[in-house]
């Protein structure tokens, strides 16, 4: 189907911060395509939720360590919708808490594979379409980075902190490159936020043992992170490129 809505892509849409910017993206106005990597319950589930609140959405499975699923996702968008105008490389990982003496090279890896070539790929395919010298009509990239990567994760995962280090410097280069283009790019580095990623790393109890150690004593919550996204992405951040937002609460 395609239309004259503007069209959202997030990477890792299906849970935690990128559901809160596809049901945020939502309620802007944009047909939000919702990728995930294996959890195909859960990203249906905020799809069905999408449209019952009478938005329009559809889920798209890909690996984003995966260059053959990166160039079908996008292709997916381009049969759905027709058209992109906005991309949010959100999907990332951290691993299980190491020291980095204690780090293999299969984890470092699988670490940069997704958090820096999976993005770098993607933010290829998007500006492939969105460029003005690619014969697009101009569009918006967010980049998910992390506070980590100014304070370098010692005793966790300085591999990860590494990786977000990787995307901010990403972020300032793309935006330079392809200003001309008709396109912004930008991230935010979001603190501590309450989602499934802490558990997937084997920390369940990371909000709560980082709470008090917090500026405010909490952590944020998705929708604080989508709303800085959502703002980035629109037209009212129009002389904004290539800004890295701290959304960490004076973290
Ligand atoms: P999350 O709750 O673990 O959600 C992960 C999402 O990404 C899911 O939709 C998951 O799909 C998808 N995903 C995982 N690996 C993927 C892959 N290889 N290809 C495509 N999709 C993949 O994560 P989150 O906490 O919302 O984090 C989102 C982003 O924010 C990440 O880049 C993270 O580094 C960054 N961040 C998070 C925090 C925090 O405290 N939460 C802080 C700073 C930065 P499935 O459901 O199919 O697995």
């Amino acid at each position: 189907m395609s239309g004259t809505h503007k069209v959202l892509l997030v990477t890792g849409g299906s849970r935690g911060i990128g559901a809160a910017i596809c049901r945020l993206g939502s309620k802007a106005g944009y047909r939000v395509a919702v990728n995930y990597a294996s959890n195909q319950d859960a990203a249906e589930a905020l799809v069905a939720e999408i449209k019952a609140a009478g938005g329009e959405a559809f889920a798209v499975k890909g690996d984003v360590g995966s260059e053959a699923d990166i160039v079908a996702m996008f292709g997916a968008v381009d049969r759905a919708y027709g058209r992109l105008d906005a991309f949010v490389n959100n999907a990332g990982i951290v691993d299980v808490k190491a020291r980095v003496d204690e780090m293999d090279v299969s984890r470092l890896e699988r670490m940069m594979r997704i958090n820096v070539v999976g993005s770098f790929l993607c933010a290829r395919e998007a500006v492939k379409r969105m460029s003005t010298r690619h014969g697009g009509e101009g569009g918006s990239i967010v980049n998910i980075s992390s506070a980590a990567a100014v304070l370098g994760s010692p005793g966790e995962y300085v591999d990860y902190a590494a990786s977000k280090g990787a995307i901010d410097t990403f972020t300032i280069g793309l935006a330079r490159e392809v200003a001309l283009e008709g396109i912004r790019v930008n991230a935010v580095r979001p603190g501590i936020i309450d989602t499934e990623i802490h558990a997937s790393g084997g920390q369940p109890d990371r909000v709560e043992r980082f709470r008090d150690l917090l500026p405010m004593k909490r952590a944020g919550t998705v929708d604080e992170v989508a709303g800085a996204v959502l703002y980035l992405l629109s037209d009212v951040a129009s002389y904004t490129t290539g800004a890295i937002l701290n959304v960490s609460g004076g973290r």
